[in-house]
C-alpha cells in the first residue's frame, strides 16, 4: 500500500538524484592508496584534480613496485637475488639488478663495509622477522659470516660472481628505497606533479604540496606516537633506519634487524638514522650504513657526501645532525 502510493515519487527522487550525481564534476584533490609490498605497508598519495589520471598513475606505481619485489626478493625463488644466492659460479643478471648491486657496492666501500649486501645467511640465522627469532651461537655466526664483505661479489658487465658459493645476498637495506624511486618515476611519467610514496619509512616526495614543501614528521625511536623533528622538504627522499622497526627482546636486551658485518650481531650504537638525499635507494643504503657505523663515523660519512643530510639518534638518545639539515 505504502509502496504503491509512493513508488512514483520514489522513482522521481531516484531519477533526480541520479541526474544530480551524474552532473556533479568529479572533484578530488588526491588519490590515496596502500598495499603490502616487500613485507611493508606502502602508502602512495597522488595530488591533482583528475581522479582517473591519478588513479591510473597510482596503480601503475604499485605495479612497478610489485615487479621489483619479484626481481629482488630473497623469498621468491625465481628472483635475480635468489638465483644469485643459489649460484655456484658466475651468473648473468638483469642490468637493473646489476645497477642496484653496483650502487650498494659503492656505499659498501664508502662505509668501510658497514653496508653489506652479503649478510643473507646472518639474516636467516636470526630470523628476526619470522615467528621464532633466536640468538645464534658464536659458531653459527662465524660460519654465516664466512666469505661475506665488500669484496664478496665481483661484477663484470652483467655477470656477477661470488667469492664463495655459500654467500647469500640480501638487498633488504636498499631494495625498498629503489622501489620507491621507481614508483615516483612512474608517477611523474604519468603526469603526476605532486605525490608522496612511503614504504615503511622509506619516503620520496614528488614536487611539493600545493606549491609548498611537505612537512615530514620523523618518528621518535622510543615514543610510539612522538616525533623527533619535522622536516620541510620537496623533491627529496627521506629514509629512516631504526632499531624499533623489527626486533625481539630477550633478558631485557633488544635484538633488531640491522647487523654489524664485523660481528653478525645487531649494531649497537644507534636507535635510528634518517637520511635526506635526492634518491631513496641511495638514502636507504646510507641510512643502514650510518646506523652500523654509529653517530660519530656515521655523521662523518653523511657530512662528507654532497647533497646528503641526516639525523642520527645514538644509543643513549643523543641527537646528531648534519650541518645543512632543512628543518
Ligand atoms: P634498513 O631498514 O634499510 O636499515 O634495512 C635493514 C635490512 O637490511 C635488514 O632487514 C636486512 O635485510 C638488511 N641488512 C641488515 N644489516 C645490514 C647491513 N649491515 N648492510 C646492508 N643490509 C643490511
Ligand atoms: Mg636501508
Amino acid at each position: 500500500m505504502f509502496l504503491k502510493r509512493f513508488f512514483p515519487v520514489l522513482l522521481v527522487l531516484l531519477f533526480v538524484g541520479g541526474v544530480v550525481v551524474w552532473r556533479q564534476p568529479q572533484s578530488v584533490d588526491r588519490v590515496s592508496r596502500t598495499a603490502l609490498i616487500m613485507g611493508t605497508v606502502v602508502d602512495i598519495q597522488a595530488y591533482g584534480d583528475d581522479e582517473k589520471q591519478l588513479s591510473r598513475a597510482v596503480d601503475a606505481a604499485f605495479g612497478e613496485m610489485t615487479r621489483l619485489e619479484r626481481l629482488l626478493s630473497r623469498h621468491i625463488p625465481e628472483s635475480d637475488i635468489s638465483r644469485l644466492s643459489e649460484a655456484v659460479g658466475g651468473i648473468e643478471l638483469s642490468s637493473e639488478t646489476v645497477g642496484l648491486l653496483e650502487m650498494g657496492q659503492k656505499v659498501s666501500r664508502q662505509s668501510s663495509g658497514a653496508f653489506d649486501m652479503t649478510l643473507g645467511a646472518v639474516k636467516k640465522l636470526w630470523n628476526i622477522e619470522g615467528e621464532n627469532p633466536r640468538i645464534p651461537t658464536a659458531a653459527e655466526l662465524s660460519e654465516a659470516l664466512a666469505g661475506t664483505g665488500p669484496s664478496a661479489l665481483t661484477i663484470a658487465g652483467n655477470k656477477v660472481t661470488k667469492t664463495r658459493p655459500e654467500v647469500a645476498v640480501d638487498l633488504g637495506g636498499i631494495a625498498k628505497g629503489y622501489a620507491v624511486d621507481r614508483a615516483v618515476n612512474v608517477l611523474a611519467q604519468a603526469g603526476v606533479a605532486s605525490a608522496t610514496v612511503n614504504a615503511g619509512g622509506d619516503i620520496r616526495l614528488l614536487g611539493g604540496k600545493k606549491g609548498e614543501p611537505w612537512r615530514i614528521g620523523i618518528q621518535h625511536p622510543r615514543q610510539a606516537d612522538g616525533l623527533l623533528v619535522t622536516l620541510r622538504l620537496q623533491d627529496r627522499a627521506v629514509v629512516t633506519s631504526g632499531d624499533y622497526e623489527r626486533f625481539f627482546e630477550q633478558n631485557g636486551q633488544r635484538y633488531h634487524h640491522i647487523f654489524d658485518p664485523a660481528t653478525g650481531k645487531p649494531a649497537r650504537q644507534c636507535q635510528s638514522v634518517t637520511v635526506v638525499a635526492a634518491g631513496a635507494a641511495h638514502a636507504d643504503a646510507l641510512a643502514t650504513a650510518a646506523f652500523v657505523l654509529g653517530p660519530v663515523a656515521g655523521l662523518n660519512l653523511l657530512e662528507g657526501l654532497p647533497d646528503v643530510e641526516g639525523l642520527i639518534v645514538g644509543a643513549d638518545g643523543r641527537l646528531f645532525k648534519t650541518s645543512g639539515l632543512p628543518e
